[in-house]
């Protein structure tokens, strides 16, 4: 693969801040400390004093004990122990926005372990896509379940006919990478099993992997359409396909830039953020 992206500036994206805190709304428990009085309370919160003593069945004119607890309503300031808001990660996200996510109605995977730049020990290598798996990616994905052209483009691997590994390969395999200290590209490509790639132009490539099947009437140099199916969710090429088959199923897909994927060599939350942004930004 010698093609490399577009040269053309990808803009520099901000993930929206939360809301505002003084957008928090809703009611909690105040405990009273040395010092407080309904006055200074009730000035912390941004609500009359007035109310402050009324929800809680005081008068003005109430003393207050150090640990007597206060509901607070309708404040529009949070209470200290509000969780703070998430970090704003600054990306400059070479793949842009736009993608499909490619099983339906699935989010982004909640483990970092399904996510690229995980560790894949067991072939000295780290794992180069994003895993959508049942109770991590928000729907079931069980096997067949479709998997969806993640932009339109033209097909350039679609494997009709695909070869099960067997535990004979599997052992060749793995004493191989492990030997060698990495997963070569031969390797790898094994380890993928039945995959089908899409082609985007400006060097972005889509590959999806571990499938059971392939529409019959899906062919190399056809173009197809954003949210086409170009697969089906399968465990070819996956350690337990020889030992257990039928429980790794899922889609491992790659969104390849050049000869790299995206967010390779990214900690996890710019990963994170780089998924979230080319499959849900505007
Ligand atoms: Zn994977």
């Amino acid at each position: 693969m010698t093609q490399t992206p577009s040269a053309a500036p990808s803009p520099t994206l901000t993930t929206p801040p939360t809301a505002a805190p003084t957008a928090t709304s809703g009611d909690f428990d105040y405990t009273i400390v040395s010092g407080d009085s309904l006055w200074d309370i009730a000035a912390r919160f941004g609500i009359p004093v007035e109310e402050l003593a009324s929800a809680n069945g005081l008068t003005l004119d109430s003393v207050l004990s150090v640990g007597q607890v206060l509901l607070i309503v309708g404040s529009t300031v949070p209470p200290e122990d509000e969780p703070a808001p998430e970090p704003t990660i600054e990306i400059d996200n070479p793949a842009g926005t736009g993608w499909l996510i490619p099983v339906a109605g699935a989010c982004i995977p909640s483990d970092d372990n399904q996510m690229p730049n995980a560790p894949r020990e067991y072939r000295a290598g780290i794992h180069e896509g994003v895993d959508f798996f049942t109770d991590f990616a928000c729907v079931d994905v069980p096997l067949g379940t479709p998997a969806l052209a993640s932009k339109a483009g033209r097909v350039i691997r679609v494997d009709h006919i695909y070869e099960p590994l067997t535990q004979s390969t599997l052992d060749e395999l793995l004493a191989k990478v492990v030997a060698q200290g990495f997963t070569d590209t031969a390797s790898l490509d094994r380890f993928r099993g039945r995959q089908v790639w899409i082609d985007h132009g400006d060097g972005f490539i889509t590959r999806y992997s571990h499938l059971e099947g392939v529409p019959d009437d899906l062919l190399a140099g056809a173009t197809v359409a954003q949210g086409e199916v170009v697969g089906f969710v399968g465990d070819s090429g996956t350690l337990e396909s020889v030992a257990s088959p039928g429980v790794e199923n899922h889609l491992h897909f790659e969104l390849r830039i050049g000869s790299s994927f995206l967010g390779d060599g990214d900690p996890p939350d710019v990963v994170r953020a780089l998924y979230t942004d080319a499959f849900f930004g505007e």
